[in-house]
């Protein structure tokens, strides 16, 4: 069957069975961009979105200082040369508005907004074995059939906030970072306390230092942030881009990071201590995730002497920069090694801000947060009287917001159920028990270890694929085996426990949310190696996937 007869068979088959042939739950990045490929399929799709634009991560995220660390002319879709050769980044990495005006760009572009339910919240989605079918449940009474569930959720969508006592009594104002509010919030002179210095307090942290009237922070684990070294980019420079295009996409795609860094020049092996000081003080100079990438991260993350030295290194940087011995040595990481948390970026001379005197840091790790009060915070030792108080306290990562929608497999389990223990799928896309479920960068898959559009890409492209497949071959059912999906977990396992992550209490381990279970979730063996794992499965008729044959269903009775 041709591309044209897959699309009338589908179109057909869904206008006589089914309300949609998919149903995709989040407008961000892969929500859009899987609307877009299966309508290129000729399937009928339903977006649910529950914010009032698209976006995703980018729509909510809206705090002071909000920017991504990927570099700009990489964290956008590779898939179209018109978006990428018309789009222009203004700055080496992307600030939130431009990503969100870039999403909106593609949208219309793409024309993909009319198949898109606004301010739309899917609260329950329950799957039908007999009719291979998911019936999906929205929060205004909306209920629709769809044969393929898809959950464009992203990794970081459901923020957590610690259970302080007293919150409500508080008579200042309170925000969480994820959830800042459209109309921007009035901090300049205020007294502003913020709790959380990972990636987003960290921005948000250098960004409010000048326009607080005094900015006090509350931080439990110090972290390695290394400089951005964010800037314009020029027009020359943008210039040599868009000429390399292809080539930079072909190297980020086939990369471990998603990211076009070159893989030859950076085995830190056989070299001398002095040999790999220098390689990262030029990297340091280079800034960003070139740090990282300064030697292999593979090697970074799993070899304790080199992690050592570059931990150690950071920690000097971090010394320099710092006025007070006191306050340094208290924003000196020394719990973890580099790279064990996901490390955040310094676009703002982040450490060079406890400089100032109206800056204080509170270490809540010695003198805990006890309470909320109607002034402010209260600690083991002290209180801190605040206008407002910033909660840049992260998310219940890479499950929170799939579990939020109340899912039910074969026979109504429940997710929540199925992962007790912690999540489990095959390949981060599928599960055992939720047939015709996909999770685009679902826990086991790459994700967030990598430049998410990149990874974004390949699922949706694999799962686009995969429905060409079964649509072409009659198949009405796809679901992981037991076996793949257990192998699956087990050789995720492996592979972290080669690594440092044990090393540090992380969202990655969802170790962040208080009584959530403690197992690495995302796949730490890179892109490329996935990539190949992915394409060999589908090579292999969808191999560790049971298929079922559309005539093979039971009919069901009138
Ligand atoms: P996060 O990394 O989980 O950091 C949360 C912070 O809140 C940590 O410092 C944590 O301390 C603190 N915290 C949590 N509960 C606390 C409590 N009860 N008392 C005191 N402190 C508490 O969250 P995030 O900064 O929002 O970042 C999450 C992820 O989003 C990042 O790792 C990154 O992947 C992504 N992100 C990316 C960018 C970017 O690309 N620029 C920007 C922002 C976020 P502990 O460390 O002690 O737990």
């Amino acid at each position: 069957m041709s591309d044209g007869d897959v699309r009338e068979a589908t179109t057909e088959r869904a206008s006589e069975t089914t309300d949609f042939d998919a149903v995709v739950v989040g407008a961000g990045f892969s929500g859009l961009y899987m609307l877009h490929r299966l309508r290129e399929l000729g399937l009928s799709v339903r977006v649910y979105e529950k914010g009032d634009g698209v976006g995703g991560t980018w729509y909510w995220n809206r705090y002071p200082g909000a920017r991504c660390d990927s570099e700009s002319h990489i964290y956008c879709y590779s898939f179209d040369e018109d978006l990428y050769e018309e789009w222009e980044w203004s700055e080496r990495y992307p600030e939130q508005p431009e990503i969100l005006e870039y999403l909106n760009f593609a949208a219309d572009e793409l024309d993909l907004r009319r198949d898109i339910a606004f301010e739309t919240e899917v609260t329950s989605a329950s799957y039908d074995d007999d009719a291979a079918t998911w019936t999906i449940e929205t929060a205004d009474g909306e209920r629709v059939e769809t044969r393929f569930f898809i959950s464009a959720v992203g990794c970081l969508s459901e923020p957590f906030k610690p259970d302080f006592d007293g919150l409500d009594t508080f008579e200042g104002e309170w925000y969480h970072t994820a959830r800042w509010p459209h109309d921007g919030v009035d901090l300049d002179g205020q007294r502003v306390g913020v709790i959380g210095t990972g990636s987003t307090g960290i921005q948000f942290i250098s960004e409010t230092a000048s326009r607080a009237g005094h900015l006090t922070v509350f931080q439990r684990t110090p972290n390695y942030a290394v400089p951005a070294r964010n800037r314009p980019l020029e027009a020359e420079e943008y210039e040599e881009i868009r000429e390399n295009y292809d080539a930079i996409w072909e190297q980020a795609r086939n990369s471990r990071l998603g990211m076009p860094f070159d893989p030859d020049e950076n085995s830190a092996r056989g070299l001398s201590e002095a040999e790999i000081h220098d390689i990262l003080e030029d990297r340091w100079q280079q800034g960003g995730f070139r740090f990282l990438h300064a030697f292999e991260p593979g090697h970074v993350l799993s070899n304790a002497d080199t992690n050592a030295i570059i931990s150690e290194f950071i920690r000097e940087k971090i010394r320099e920069r710092v006025d007070d011995p006191d306050t340094a040595e208290k924003l000196v990481p020394t719990d973890h090694p580099y790279g064990a948390k996901r490390p955040p970026m310094d676009y703002n001379d982040y450490y060079g801000t406890y400089n100032r005197d109206d800056v204080s840091l509170v270490d809540v790790e010695e003198n805990p947060i006890t309470e909320i009060t109607p002034d402010g915070v209260r600690t083991t030792a002290d209180e801190y009287d605040l206008d407002v108080l910033v909660f840049a306290t992260g998310f219940d990562a890479m499950t929170g917001a799939l579990l939020a929608m109340d899912i039910r497999g074969r026979d109504g389990l429940p997710l929540e159920e199925k992962w007790a223990d912690g999540p489990t799928t095959y390949l981060g896309l599928g599960m055992h028990d939720f047939p015709n479920l996909f999770t685009i960068t679902g826990p086991q898959s790459p994700s967030v270890l990598t430049n998410m559009p990149m990874s974004i890409e390949q699922h949706v492209e694999w799962i686009t694929d995969c429905i060409a497949y079964m649509d072409r071959e009659g198949y009405d059912r796809i679901e992981a085996t037991a076996e793949s999906e257990q192998q699956w977990v087990s050789q995720t396992n492996m592979l972290a426990d080669n690594m440092l992550f044990s090393e540090a209490k992380s969202w990655y381990r969802g170790e962040n949310v208080p009584g959530k279970p403690s197992i690495f979730t995302p796949f730490p063996g890179g892109l490329e190696m996935y990539r190949g794992i992915c394409e060999r499965v589908a090579e292999d008729d969808y191999d560790g996937f049971e298929l079922r044959e559309a005539t093979d269903a039971p009919t069901v009775e009138q």
